[in-house]
């Protein structure tokens, strides 16, 4: 092993005061018509700290009868409230209000993501919550711009088509990116003028409980977003079968991205699915190396790996294998581990015991397929808290449990690769397909190899850069439509032909 990280000693650490507040207040309650209720069976779950393995506060445990609930009050919302009738421009004043109160309370967000999810602060505070308030802009935006189109029919008719609201939506997050994922679900949908039953992560509830007040404050008239938190069987479960909703959306895991596709047959919803990843990262041996081995870094340990489009499988061409291998593990065990409140750390601990001991199972089954640990490997111990040293492997086959499984954690394997059929072969030869990246310095080699890659987003020269202006979503077991950018809108609306005899 070369080198272990920086590991500082993990205490509860500084909390702001609007966060102590928001956390003080009791179990929090669910959002439905408007109103902060507890769910129907009285029953709440703690939420954690993974820094500390302290319980944080406790959330209301919506099941089936709080889901009818909020689907009815979107329902209502939707079929006779004012939201979907309001004039686009009043809409896109309401995001913008949203998106300044997200800046407005950003310092609290952030310390609400980290102390949840455990994900750096700095992470939180630079990326996590300016890009929530960026969806929303970026949606308030488009709310005035979701056009019909004239179609040349006969002289005797006038054909146009609108684009309306697919109505209800349930949507359904994961715990990485708490409070962005809501917000790139909720923004284009109200966009729209839909109503949005929301359903975030059992792990990490506050700060789309947080968004949900400030969402009130913001105006939006009663039960056009409810929010439950709840388990994922239970809530989760009910949400995505449930008959009143129109749509679902969902990003999480491909094993549970199944059980939303046959959950939402029974009447057909729209869906779009945004699933794991096993993301290749390709680097030829001509490429800016310092710059390949510090973005790749980033790209796989970044939210310690728990990232669906985390570069986990890095394919690096032979000749410049070793020297790669020493440059990201040299960065990667000089990364600071630690308590994610304070400034300067760069990595926290992974979400839960659960994730926590499925990645060590990972690690584990790694070096016992033959893969050897360039550096990490192990926990960091801190005397409590879900901490994983950054972990580089090394002497991986492209057949190995590593590489072809999504880890969600903070582990690189890393493959040799010949040439440019040889990259692009073994990068396509995965069940996923969400991300990928190539370095060269060779122009046409790069948008070649992009060509070839079969991906939802392919990054050159560059790694993990998401943008509301452009499409985000899968090929292959990754999942199926796209968020982000125009395409969101076609997510969340339906186009109707009207003829007109003339
Ligand atoms: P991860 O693997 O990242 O934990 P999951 O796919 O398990 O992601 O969870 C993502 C979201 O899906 C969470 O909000 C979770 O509660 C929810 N979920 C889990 N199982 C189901 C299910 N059977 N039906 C609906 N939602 C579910």
């Amino acid at each position: 092993m070369a080198g272990t990280a920086t590991i500082e000693t993990t205490t509860n650490g500084p909390r702001g005061k609007a966060a102590s507040q928001f956390l003080q207040g009791g179990p929090k309650k669910l959002l439905i018509g408007g109103r902060w209720v507890a769910a129907a069976s009285g029953k709440t779950f703690e939420t954690v700290n993974p820094a500390t393995e302290e319980v944080l506060a406790l959330a209301a445990e919506a099941d089936k009868l709080d889901v009818d609930e909020a689907v009815k009050a979107a329902r209502k919302a939707f079929e006779d409230g004012k939201w979907p009738r309001m004039s686009p421009h009043q809409r896109t004043r309401t995001l913008l209000k949203i998106a300044e109160a997200i800046d407005a309370h950003a310092e609290e967000l952030a310390e609400l993501e980290t102390l949840d999810n455990g994900k750096a602060i700095s992470e939180a505070k630079n990326i996590d919550i300016p890009a929530a308030a960026e969806a929303f802009r970026y949606y308030a935006g488009w709310a005035t711009k979701i056009y019909g189109e004239t179609n040349p029919s006969s002289p005797s008719m006038f054909n146009y088509t609108l684009r309306e609201p697919v109505g209800v939506c349930g949507q359904i997050i994961p715990w990485n990116f708490p409070l962005l994922m809501a917000a790139w679900k909720i923004a284009p949908a109200l966009a729209c003028g839909n109503t949005v039953v929301l359903k975030p992560a059992e792990q990490t509830p506050l700060t789309a409980l947080r968004l949900g007040e400030l969402i009130c404050e913001a105006g939006l008239p009663e039960g056009v977003v409810n929010i439950l938190t709840g388990f994922g069987p239970s809530a989760g479960g009910a949400l995505a079968a449930h008959p009143g909703v129109d749509k679902v959306a969902f990003t999480g895991s491909t094993e549970v991205g199944r059980e939303i596709l046959k959950a939402s047959a029974g009447n057909l919803k729209r869906l779009s699915l945004e699933l794991g990843g096993k993301s290749p990262n390709i680097i030829f041996a001509d490429a800016d190396m310092s710059a390949a081995a510090r973005i790749s870094m980033l790209g796989i340990f970044m939210t310690q790996g728990q990232v669906c489009a985390a570069g986990s499988r890095i394919f690096v061409q032979r000749a410049a294998y070793d020297e790669f291998g020493e440059k990201l593990a040299a960065l990667a065990s000089g990364l600071k581990l630690g308590n994610p409140l304070e400034a300067d750390t760069k990595m926290g601990p992974v979400v839960s015991r659960e994730q926590y001991e499925r990645v060590l199972g990972y690690i584990g089954h790694g070096a016992r397929e033959g893969a050897k640990v360039k550096t990490g490997g192990e926990p960091a111990s801190l005397g409590r808290g879900y901490f994983i040293k950054p972990t580089v492997f090394v002497g991986v086959r492209n057949d190995m449990k590593i590489a072809r499984e999504e880890i969600f954690g903070p582990v690189a394997a890393l493959l040799p690769f010949e040439n440019e059929d040889d990259a692009v072969f073994q990068g396509n030869d995965n069940d996923y397909g969400l991300a990928a990246a190539v370095w060269t310095r060779d122009i046409s080699r790069a948008h070649t190899v992009a060509r070839r890659l079969k991906a939802g987003t392919v990054w050159i020269n560059c790694y993990g850069l998401i943008d509301p202006i452009s499409p985000f979503g899968g090929y292959k077991q990754s999942g199926f439509g796209r968020e982000l950018g125009r395409h969101s809108i076609d997510l969340y609306t339906q186009v109707k032909s009207v003829f007109v005899k003339l």
